[in-house]
């Protein structure tokens, strides 16, 4: 298989399918409040995160206002996103971390916030790819990684090999475009349990397409 080939045709035929594909699914004004919505979604939805960050960031629109919340009032505010006795941690110390290291501002390089608690390589890559425009790396989120796979791109279960994979057979002017279609396409048609691959636009060529 060729995959450098076989991505761009996925590519080109998913522009058409999905136009209007978001940046992201997560409310977001500034690059703070994407960061911290980001560190929330993990092992949740993108629409739970949406229902509780408008009361916190009117309780803690900034940096300097989170790193000094307390922890019960924050998990207060975040209980529906689940695990949020480490989510409010990581959320209050790097809003800390972002006062204390880079002047109340999110960083715009993948070295420096990754040194954020609760940052991964994945919320990361959505914070420099969404908010600043900048490819340091692919967003390899729960779509992106089993679309992927299905789709031949990656043969890899963890984050990290993937995101490897698709960045060793996509030029870098596209990764952006890639997660973001590819995320609609994950959302939308192939899903995890029920993929619709009759009304797939790329069931030509996916090896796991069953019609
Ligand atoms: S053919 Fe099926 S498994 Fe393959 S990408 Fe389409 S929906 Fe997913």
């Amino acid at each position: 298989m060729n995959a450098e080939r076989n991505a761009q045709i996925v590519l080109d035929a998913l522009k058409k399918v999905y136009p209007d594909a978001p940046k992201t699914y997560l409310n977001w004004d500034n690059p703070f409040q994407l960061l911290i919505s980001t560190i929330l979604s993990a092992n949740t939805t993108d629409a739970c995160v949406n229902k509780v960050t408008p009361n916190l960031f009117k309780n803690y629109p900034t940096p300097r206002k989170l790193m000094n919340a307390s922890q019960e009032d924050v998990i207060e505010l975040i209980r529906p996103c689940g695990t949020y006795n480490r989510k409010s941690e990581y959320i209050i110390s790097s809003a800390r971390m972002l006062v204390e290291e880079f002047e109340g501002k999110v960083p715009k390089s993948m070295n420096d916030l990754v040194k954020l608690k609760g940052v991964s390589r994945k919320t990361a890559n959505v914070v420099l790819s969404v908010a600043f425009g900048i490819n340091e790396g692919i967003v390899v989120d729960t779509h992106v990684k089993r679309v992927s796979k299905r789709l031949g791109l990656t043969e890899e279960k963890y984050p990290k090999k993937v995101e490897r994979d698709l960045i060793a057979i996509l030029p870098e002017s596209l990764w952006y475009e890639y997660a973001r279609l590819i995320g609609a396409h994950g959302r939308q048609t192939c899903s995890a349990r029920s993929p619709d691959c009759s009304n797939c636009a790329v069931n030509e060529i996916c090896p796991s397409a069953q019609i």
